[in-house]
């Protein structure tokens, strides 16, 4: 019997975010390349030891990315953006910064490369863009390189390669008549050369990560996934990497490929073990993904010991790994301080993740159980307390007796209109913004200073009027017509709310790759949720105190607080969502208690939650979209309700969209060149449409003229009426400077056309 443990990749930030610190170092020119680079390697090194130390079969190597793993594969390939090749046809870790940033000098801006969700993940990727004449060449060795790093601390490597399948279908075309298909065969050669000199270099395992078979795939999909393995078949051995789902519907294809190992998420993907050796023949080795890589959970590793027993019996060749890449979890739990030691024992984190592995590895080489024993036991006491505790709570009640009522506003968006329009009295093509406004350096000091005690809560408030008081008087200098208090409180949107909400935990340093440089650090749901105390109501008050325009009272909807949490297992993600809705209604009915006429609710995550699989969507939309509606359910017809979104493929679920109902929803689509505005040449949106005219992930300044081209443009589809003209995310990572240009060019662009119509 052999048993071998894995993880199929280790976050790449560092303990304390040092490539997000050194990423941006660098783009300020604060440091040079090679000290950026040494940091890199740092971290890299200090990944695999960790591996190592924790007893892994294999050391990882490829995880790392500089920006964003799928925009290392397109550096691999050469796939670069013809506007971003400079004359001596050089790429460097420049030209990788520059597709994911645009590059702005001599008052020439290039636009970066599209940004988007990967999968169900709060982690974004750079979209590879695909054309006609896409040259592919191995440009970029960096895995080269970093194998060579790693065999100076063990022997046993696996590279980690998206795969070709994969690569090809997260891009984009950008021409219509043209197949990407026709791009395979230059893709699959890089493929097949990297693989025969990964052998050359004595490597046994390569994992290929082929996360789209998780996905419902077309026949053609599936017959070009057979050639392209078929073509792949070299000396080096496949284990071919899914995730974030089942792909037992893709069994077909995976069954006639040519690889040596299959990993397959047995957390999201829900497979009976018992069976799994029925499905593959007796020498494709089984890696089972059953640690979780998207919570923080301990595993129940003895559930996992009496299964695998079982399976042991037919099959003697047997991997266990992280469900997924652990890069959706922070790095080490013995970093934290504010969690109480009584409910640190509950979690993992990746460390722990790998040590988890080693423990299950070792209990079923000796057969012996103590040590899991042990390892699992604070977690059933704790599910054993919770599951009372839930039993008789009040939220258990007060959501078995919601009905139908408690879902849907009074009057029709019709009627609201009508009443909005009267009481705001906005211009047409009311400008807004999403949210926040620029954090400086000396807010997040404040912030901190406050949190740990330095300043006490009077001062604070302080100082954070002032710069509420700031941020109105700037949105009205600008002549802004909606606007919002800028959010100086928070550090983030979700970890916010949570703080101020009962049923939370926070981390020190549990940080998670969102983009990039941008780490998010989700708080941890550990039992019910409820509202102790009105939260966002004395900034927001404050604020609408300052100005004759309305202020945006600004929420975090339930789905996305839901979603950019680590949730508690023990009960449904459903009555979670519900639970924190709930919870927001409170806070709906106080803000608008106090004259607070404009209410946006954001839900940026709510299609990342969308399952993979068209069969399993409907069922989450229904929950998702009524978890949002039960918030703002009771708010008078007066009440303007505003929802945002950031993202730019809205077509799948745009029903779901027009059925939350809000009054105003605002939208990512600067980035994608107003695509999305097609989705809504076919689907009637029946209510108002902020698309976002300005990208605000680009230092980039937008100017005048470009945006009145795409006002026009998105004047032929959206009714004149019922269109906002807003950037299209919060504007919170930009500095003052780079948000004054670029809001001014917005106003005077939005004033033009303004005058024009009349
Ligand atoms: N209101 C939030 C902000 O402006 C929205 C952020 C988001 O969509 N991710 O920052
Ligand atoms: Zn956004």
């Amino acid at each position: 019997m052999t048993i071998l443990n894995h993880i199929l990749g280790f976050p790449r930030i560092g303990y304390k975010r040092e490539l997000k610190i050194a990423q941006e170092m660098y783009w300020s020119k604060k440091i040079s390349k090679s000290k950026l680079k040494k940091i890199g390697k740092k971290i890299r090194i200090k990944n695999l030891k960790i591996q190592k130390k924790m007893g892994l079969d294999f050391l990882s190597v490829g995880d790392f990315a500089w920006y964003d793993h799928v925009l290392t594969t397109s550096m691999m390939l050469g796939n670069i953006p013809k506007r971003f090749i400079n004359s001596h046809n050089k790429i460097n870790l420049d030209t990788l910064f520059y597709i994911a940033r645009g590059v702005s000098c001599n008052q020439k801006s290039t636009y970066p490369s599209e940004m988007t969700k990967w999968f169900n993940t709060n982690y974004h990727y750079i979209v590879p863009e695909f054309h006609k004449d896409s040259n592919f060449k191995f440009s970029w060795k960096q895995l080269f390189e970093e194998i060579d790093e790693a065999l100076l601390i063990g022997k046993n490597i696996k590279p980690i390669l998206l795969g070709p399948m994969s690569y090809l279908w997260l891009g984009k075309t950008y021409e219509f008549t043209f197949n990407r298909f026709n791009l395979l065969d230059e893709i699959l050669n890089i493929y097949k050369n990297i693989l025969i000199q990964l052998k050359k270099k004595g490597i046994q395992w390569v994992q290929i990560d082929e996360p789209i078979l998780s996905l419902d795939l077309s026949s053609e999909w599936k017959k070009k996934f057979i050639y392209s393995y078929n073509y792949l078949k070299c000396d080096v051995n496949i284990l071919l990497t899914t995730y974030f789902g089942n792909v037992f519907h893709n069994l077909d294809i995976i069954q006639e490929i040519p690889i040596q190992g299959i990993h397959l998420d047995l957390v999201e993907g829900n497979y009976n073990i018992l069976n799994l050796h029925k499905y593959f023949s007796k020498d494709l080795i089984i890696s089972l993904g059953i640690i979780n890589g998207k919570n923080i959970w301990k595993t129940d590793l003895l559930k996992y010991y009496t299964l695998i027993k079982k399976l042991l019996k037919h099959r003697n060749n047997i991997w266990i790994g992280s469900s997924c890449s652990l890069m959706h979890v922070p790095i080490d739990l013995d970093q934290e301080k504010r969690i109480k030691t009584e409910l640190k024992i509950l979690f993992s984190f990746a460390v722990q993740k790998c040590y988890e592995l080693n423990l299950l590895k070792n209990s079923l080489n000796i057969n012996n159980i103590d040590l899991l024993e042990s390892w699992v036991l604070p977690l059933f006491t704790y599910n054993n307390i919770n599951d009372n505790n839930h039993k008789n709570n009040n939220i258990k009640h007060q959501i078995l007796n919601l009905n139908k009522n408690n879902y849907q506003r009074k009057s029709s968006y019709k009627d609201r209109y009508i009443k909005q329009k009267n009481k705001l009295n906005l211009p047409i093509l009311p400008i807004t913004t999403i949210g926040s406004l620029p954090q400086t350096k000396d807010l997040r000091d404040l912030r901190f200073k406050f949190k740990y005690g330095s300043i006490n809560k009077k001062e604070y408030q302080k100082e954070i009027f002032k710069i509420i008081k700031y941020n109105i008087r700037e949105q009205e200098k600008l002549d802004i017509d909606v606007l919002v208090h800028g959010e100086p409180e928070r550090n983030d949107m979700v970890e916010y709310f949570g703080e101020n909400l009962e049923g939370f935990l926070f981390t020190d340093y549990g940080w998670v790759q969102s983009y990039g440089s941008r780490c998010v650090k989700p708080p941890i749901i550990f039992s019910d949720i409820s509202r102790i105390y009105p939260i966002t109501l004395d900034w927001i008050k404050y604020a609408q105190s300052l100005t004759k325009k309305p202020v945006k009272g600004m929420l975090t909807g339930p789905v996305t607080i839901l979603l950019w949490s680590f949730v508690r297992e023990d009960i449904s993600q459903q009555e979670i969502a519900t639970q924190i809705s709930l919870a927001l209604k409170d806070e709906i009915y106080d803000l608008e208690k106090n004259g607070i006429n404009i209410i946006q609710i954001d839900e940026p995550a709510l299609r990342e939650g969308l399952p993979l699989r068209d069969i399993d969507k409907e069922k989450y939309l229904s929950w998702a979209v009524n978890a949002f509606k039960l918030s703002v359910s009771d708010v008078k017809d007066t009440t303007q309700i505003h929802t945002h979104m950031c993202y730019c493929d809205f077509n799948d679920i745009i029903q779901a969209i027009s059925n939350l109902d809000a009054d105003v929803i605002t939208i990512e689509t600067a980035r994608s060149n107003m695509e999305i505005l097609d989705c809504f040449k076919n689907f009637r949106y029946p209510n108002s449409i902020g698309p976002g005219f300005y990208d605000i992930h680009s230092p980039n300044i937008p100017q005048e003229k470009d945006i009145i081209k795409l006002i026009n443009q998105a004047m032929k589809i959206i009714p004149i009426q019922k269109l906002w003209i807003n950037p299209d995310c919060g504007l919170k990572t930009r500095t003052w400077i780079e948000v004054n240009n670029s809001l001014k060019n917005l106003v005077s662009a939005t004033k033009k056309i303004r005058e024009n119509i009349s």
